[in-house]
């Protein structure tokens, strides 16, 4: 019987019902993390309670406005999500173990953490989820990649103006991008406005999820209004170095 009590505790005020296979998930998701966590640094977090709060939680934290995207764009099908710079597949992965409809792509710059990635997927039995290595800079220019999907997420990864050139172009027009960030994140909201001009985007939401056990306390959101521009992504380097 898998041990995640704050797991088992909050799904349902996220909206998510975990049954016994995903739990099951969940905890060999997290003994591969603390297994690999050994060999090389794939995350800061790696006390069992913590993976539980920090990284699965937290991660589950974006599972309602997933569900409002869907209702706001009338999806049909299965949602197709993208995470960049995923690291140890966070938030993509516990998403997807939540709801195993996502059809999930993670994007890393790091050969090392997709190489786990990869062997999570298999390890969990998971069908519909492909780790990739490569970086958004020239993925989202990939025609495999560009405007291919609903939402795209990614957390710790950058400043917003660089997350927006990095992350819009993989959606079409009326994606999402969600991006969780700390307290304090009014200055960096204002900041965003030439990116959002640039990559035909709009703000639509800075939300606080609602669960005091999470730890990143902002949810950004922004629509893909047009298709997104054509040189952005600029440059690999370029989007962190000289923001938008
Ligand atoms: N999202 C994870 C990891 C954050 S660390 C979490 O919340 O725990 C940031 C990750 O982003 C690193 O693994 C790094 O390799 C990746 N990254 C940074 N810039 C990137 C880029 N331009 N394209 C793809 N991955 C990138």
């Amino acid at each position: 019987m898998p041990s995640l009590p704050l797991l088992r505790a909050k799904a349902t005020d996220l909206g998510l019902t975990l049954d016994e296979t995903a739990l099951e998930r969940f905890e060999a998701y997290r003994a591969l993390l603390i297994e690999w966590n050994e060999r090389f640094n794939l995350t800061r977090v790696t006390e069992p309670d913590e993976i539980e709060r920090r990284l699965f939680l937290d991660s589950l934290a974006l599972a309602p406005l997933l569900a409002r995207h869907r209702l706001a764009s009338r999806v049909a099908g299965n949602l197709r999500l993208v995470d960049v710079g995923t690291g140890g597949g966070f938030p993509g992965l516990p998403l997807k173990i939540a709801d195993p409809s996502i059809e999930l792509t993670l994007i890393d710059a790091t050969a090392k953490k997709i190489g786990f990635l990869q062997e999570a997927i298999r390890e969990l039995g998971l069908d519909g989820v492909r780790a990739v290595h490569g970086r958004s800079e020239e993925l989202a220019h990939d025609p495999a990649y560009r405007s291919a999907f609903d939402v795209v997420i990614a957390r710790a990864v950058a400043k917003l103006p660089t997350l927006i050139e990095l992350c819009m172009p993989f959606c079409g027009p009326r994606g999402w991008g969600i991006f969780p960030k700390g307290r304090d994140i009014a200055a960096e909201v204002v900041s965003t406005t030439n990116a959002l001009k640039a990559l035909r985007c709009k703000l639509i939401g800075v939300e606080s999820p609602t669960l005091p056990e999470l730890s990143g306390t902002t949810l950004v959101i922004i629509e893909q209004v047009g298709k997104p521009p054509k040189p952005y992504p600029r440059r690999a380097g370029l989007p962190a170095k000289s923001p938008l």
